[in-house]
């Protein structure tokens, strides 16, 4: 079991996962952040204060964003961890209305 990250994260970035983690398994993209899979302990705490209900247990995870299980533990090999909380994304609060974000997804790393 793991946890994952799915689409309604895609330009947000609100981090507030990050601040309750307890093992700092998120990683980060540039547009986004993804949990590996092999380091979350599956405890929930990101759950319920990601703004945009974009986590949710392997199991629980909506048909729709069934992709995001592999992406997920793709980037999160690839991705640089991220460990502290940090500003959302300028837009955030507007993106975080939208749907269908899925073509506005970045495959690049975070850069600083
Ligand atoms: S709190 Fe939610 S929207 Fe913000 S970075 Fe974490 S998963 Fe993405
Ligand atoms: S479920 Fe727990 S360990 Fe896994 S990403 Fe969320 S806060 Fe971290």
């Amino acid at each position: 079991m793991t946890y994952v990250v799915a689409e309604p994260c895609i330009n947000c970035k609100y981090t507030d996962c990050v601040d309750v983690c307890p093992v700092d398994c998120f990683y980060e993209g540039e547009n986004f952040l993804v949990i590996h899979p092999d380091e979350c302990i599956d405890c929930g705490a990101c759950v319920p204060v990601c703004p945009t209900e974009a986590i949710f247990s392997d199991d629980d995870l909506p048909e729709k964003w069934s992709e995001w299980l592999e992406l997920n533990a793709k980037y999160a090999s690839e991705w640089p961890n991220i460990s502290a909380q940090k500003d959302s994304l300028p837009d955030a609060d507007e993106w975080k209305e939208k749907a269908d974000k899925r073509a506005h997804f970045s495959e690049k790393p975070f850069a600083g």
